[in-house]
């Protein structure tokens, strides 16, 4: 076990949070003249600031109490605030995989906190032996995994994660905003052992409601209720927690979505490998495929030219663009057009 107190912030374990009217007050009965509301209209009065409806009902989807959960204005949100927790700026630092998700990158640098990038191998996994000696630096308060990977879309073996959570003292974010894509099972459950785990999850990918701005860390209570310190007080809308609230209560939507995005990437994959251009597709665990091409950028802008927008992922990983699944009437318009371009990019027919 970690002491977590000793990797916090100083001014965080000091900090006096704000206490707001909903803090106050828990009641429901009453007339509300405590927070400065318009007494008229629908949206009114100010979102439970806990989201306590929500966290229950995650909670008995998720197997942990609602004192393990923290919601966020997207998972986003969960990074950033685990910067400001637990690295005090221009000293402390963070280390994750490249290539990865850019925000760890801009989180970093909007907290003034170094972020040490160890490649990731072929097969883009962990190099152990490369990480074994930023274990020693104790400066390194956070290490960012995320499994799936975004935007290589493999998961990170679970072995590997084990062993980085038994000897970093620090604290380990696995970023899961794929994970109800995969394959394999959340890590949710390594929560019982490991006092210095946070996980991420999301509403924006197969929940679908990316719009909502929904996001979630699962950990032990220690750190949610560092969270719950230093969050603002009304970080989820009302508006955003009734959407959250109501895709749990319909699973069966879920799950066929979760279906029909499975069938449309199995499509989309058999399509691509048909493709002259397609040069390989890397395995995904996610609701997108990392594909090389001949000249990245040249395909790039013939599709975008052609109002179709994928990501150019030419800087993380050479002549790469990732294409997320869409409807299969979208994948074939992608397939389509690719169909009529040479290696180039250059449509000739
Ligand atoms: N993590 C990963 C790996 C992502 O790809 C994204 C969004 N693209 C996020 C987190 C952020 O998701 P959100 O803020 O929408 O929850």
């Amino acid at each position: 076990m970690i002491k977590i107190e000793t990797i916090v912030r100083s001014n965080i374990l000091e900090l006096k949070p704000y206490s707001s009217a909903r803090d106050e007050f828990k009641g429901k009965d009453g007339i509300f003249l405590d927070a400065n509301e318009n007494p008229f209209g629908i949206l009114n009065r100010y979102p439970d600031p806990y989201q306590k409806e929500l966290k229950q009902k995650l909670a008995s989807l998720k197997s942990v109490t609602p004192n393990n959960i923290f919601v966020g204005n997207g998972s986003d949100e969960v990074i950033d605030l685990a910067f400001r927790i637990f690295c005090n700026p221009g000293f402390d630092k963070a280390l994750t995989f490249s290539p990865t998700y850019g925000m760890y990158d801009v989180s970093a640098a909007i907290n003034n906190v170094e972020l040490l990038k160890l490649p990731l191998n072929k097969s883009f996994q962990i190099n152990l032996k490369k990480m074994t000696p930023y274990f020693k630096d104790s400066n390194i308060k956070l290490v960012f995994i995320c499994s799936p990977n975004n935007p290589t879309g493999n998961l990170i073996n679970k072995s590997d994660i084990e062993f980085i959570l038994d000897n970093f003292k620090g604290i380990v974010i696995i970023d899961e905003a794929y994970i109800d894509l995969a394959q394999e099972k959340s890590l949710i459950n390594l929560l019982n052992q490991y006092n210095n785990l946070i996980v991420s999850q999301t509403f924006s990918k197969a929940w679908g409601l990316a719009a909502a701005r929904v996001g979630m860390a699962f950990a032990n209570e220690e750190i949610i209720s560092l969270y719950n310190k230093i969050k603002p007080p009304y970080n989820v809308s009302e508006l955003n927690q009734k959407a959250a609230i109501n895709a749990l209560i319909n699973p069966s939507r879920f799950k066929n979505n979760l279906n029909k995005i499975r069938a449309a990437k199995r499509q989309l994959k058999t399509d691509l490998q048909q493709l002259d251009l397609v040069k390989k597709i890397y395995p995904s665990d996610a609701n997108f495929l990392l594909i090389e091409v001949d000249n990245a950028h040249d395909i790039y802008t013939t599709l975008v030219n052609q109002k179709i927008i994928t990501r150019n992922r030419n800087k993380q990983v050479r002549n790469c663009i990732r294409v997320s699944v869409g409807t299969p009437e979208e994948n074939n318009r992608l397939i389509t057009t690719l169909k009529k371009c040479d290696e180039k990019g250059i449509i000739y027919r």
